[in-house]
C-alpha cells in the first residue's frame, strides 16, 4: 500500500512549520485532515489564521484542493489552566534556570499526539504529521525525535492500531524549512508561508518583515528571521533566482 492511498491527520497550528507540513502531506496522501488545539495560548492570532491558510493552500494545486479534508479544532483550556508558562500567561519570555525556556508548556506535544491519535483512529487515518524539529529547537524535550518515536509506539500499542508519526522537519533548520516550502509548492507556497503563517509568541501582526509578520524580538521571530536570512544567502550561493 502506498501513501497515495492512505489518509493523514496534520497537527496544524497555523504557524510556519505546520503549514509546510500540511503542504508536505497534501503532496503525498489521498486525504488530509487538520487538527488544531485551543489551549488559551497568548498567540491565539495563530489559530485565527488557520482557515485562511487552508483556503489558500487548497488553491495552489488542483490535487491539493481535492485532498484537503475537514478541519478539527479541539478546546484544551485545561492545558492552559494547569501550565504556568509564558505562552499562556503574562510571563516574560526568557530562559529559565533549568535551561528550558519559559515558553515551554509541559507535556504539550504528548497531549496533542494523544488527542490527534484518538481523532485519527475515528477518522480512519493512521498517519500523523507534525512539525516538531530537533535541529534548531528551543530546548523543548517533547520536540525530540525520541519523544515522537516513543509516542508512535505508545499510540500503536494503546489503540492496537499501527500509527506512523511523520516529522518532515525534524532534522532540518529554519532555512531548510523555507527551502522545503519552495521545493514543494514553489513561490506561491513560499508567499503563503510568509504572508499568512504566524510564529511570533507575542501575536504581533502589526509589523511586516521580509520573512513575515511579528514583533521581530521574541525567540520565535528571531529564529524565523535568521532562517530567512540564511536561506536567502544559500539561494544566492546556489544561483537560484526563485523565479
Ligand atoms: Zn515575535
Amino acid at each position: 500500500m502506498t501513501l497515495a492511498s492512505e489518509n493523514a491527520l496534520v497537527l496544524f497550528s497555523g504557524g510556519q512549520d505546520s503549514t509546510v507540513c500540511l503542504a508536505w502531506a497534501l503532496d503525498r496522501f489521498a486525504q488530509v485532515e487538520t487538527i488544531g488545539f485551543d489551549y488559551g495560548q497568548r498567540h491565539a492570532v495563530e489559530l485565527d489564521g488557520r482557515p485562511r491558510i487552508r483556503e489558500r493552500i487548497a488553491t495552489l494545486r488542483p490535487r491539493w484542493g481535492q485532498r484537503l479534508g475537514p478541519d478539527h479544532v479541539l478546546p484544551l483550556q485545561t492545558l492552559g489552566a494547569i501550565s504556568d508558562t509564558a505562552l499562556t500567561r503574562e510571563v516574560a519570555i526568557e530562559m529559565a534556570d533549568d535551561g528550558v525556556p519559559t515558553t515551554f508548556v509541559p507535556g504539550r506535544n504528548l497531549i496533542f499526539f494523544a488527542f490527534a491519535g484518538a481523532l485519527a483512529y475515528r477518522r480512519g487515518a493512521r498517519h500523523l504529521v507534525a512539525g516538531m524539529c530537533e535541529t534548531d529547537y528551543s530546548g523543548y524535550p517533547d520536540c525530540r525525535d525520541n519523544t515522537v518515536k516513543a509516542m508512535q509506539v505508545a499510540l500503536t500499542l494503546g489503540m492496537d492500531r499501527r500509527f506512523v508519526l511523520h516529522t518532515p522537519l525534524m532534522w532540518i533548520d529554519k532555512a531548510a524549512t523555507f527551502a522545503l516550502a519552495y521545493e514543494i509548492g514553489g513561490k506561491n507556497l513560499l508567499d503563503l508561508v510568509v504572508e499568512e503563517t504566524h510564529s511570533c509568541y507575542l501575536g504581533d501582526r502589526s509589523r511586516r518583515h521580509d520573512w513575515g509578520y511579528g514583533c521581530g524580538e521574541c525567540p520565535a521571530c528571531r529564529l524565523r528571521a535568521s532562517g530567512w536570512a540564511a536561506w536567502m544567502e544559500r539561494r544566492i550561493d546556489g544561483n537560484d533566482d526563485g523565479s
